[in-house]
């Protein structure tokens, strides 16, 4: 990748430049309630040290506007805004500086309204929002995009921003796919097994939604 004078191998950073534009208003949120527990039970998860990093940098390899933490826990916004000043002002961004250039993509923050207030401050409209989650939903069919659809509308809708959301526990509970806007078809392997870590899927979507093609 990192040759030059064949077009197939381009720098990263040329390529991120080309994209920049088109990811500029999509915003990520990682919701840790409302959430389903094994049980099907509503509750709020804990936060995930890998989650924070590993969302962080996919967030900043393909450029996209924010990435929340979404936990209405008092304790665990603490520790989440702690790790992310360890690496923001800490000797963890003097020892690793790349990692530092991507947790200043993420913030804590209470709920999804607040993200989706953040965002509105920002552009003066609301983010359209997108679910994600590794079944179809049942009763929510008309809201179902593909990778296709959502790709192009992003492409022609630079002006609007985005919202995407991923679950945390065992998946988004139904409320919040009521209050989505659109809900974006699962990714489907190969096997039957389908079980994504969070952070697989979020690399996975932003591939398929920003990746070369
Ligand atoms: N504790 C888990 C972990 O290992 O990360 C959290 C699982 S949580 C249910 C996984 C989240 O990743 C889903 O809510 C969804 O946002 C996303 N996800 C997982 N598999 C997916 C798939 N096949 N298609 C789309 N999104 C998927």
């Amino acid at each position: 990748m990192q040759g030059q004078g064949n077009s197939r191998c381009v720098p990263v950073s040329l390529c991120l430049k080309h994209r920049v534009p088109v990811s500029r208003n999509v915003y990520l949120a990682l919701i840790h309630y409302p959430v389903y527990d094994k049980h099907k039970a509503i509750v709020a998860t804990s936060i995930t040290n890998f989650d924070i990093h590993d969302i962080s940098r996919a967030a900043k390899t393909y450029e996209v506007a924010h990435y929340f933490l979404v936990t209405p826990l008092k304790s665990q916004q603490e520790l989440g805004r702690r790790i992310i000043r360890h690496w923001n002002e800490g000797l963890g961004g003097r020892y690793n500086p790349s990692r530092q250039v991507a947790m200043g993509k993420i913030t804590v923050v209470d709920s999804l309204e607040m993200a989706k207030q953040e965002i509105f401050g920002k552009w003066q409209a609301r983010p359209v929002l997108v679910a994600t989650g590794a079944k179809i939903q049942e009763g929510f069919h008309e809201k179902l995009v593909t990778f296709q659809q959502l790709r192009t509308d992003l492409q022609k809708n630079l002006d609007t921003p985005y919202l995407i959301l991923f679950g945390t526990g065992y998946g988004l509970a139904e409320a919040i796919y009521k209050e989505t806007d659109l809900i974006l078809e699962p990714i489907r392997g190969v096997a039957d097994y389908n079980h994504l870590s969070v952070r697989s899927a979020v690399a996975i979507i932003l591939d398929r939604l920003f990746g070369d093609r």
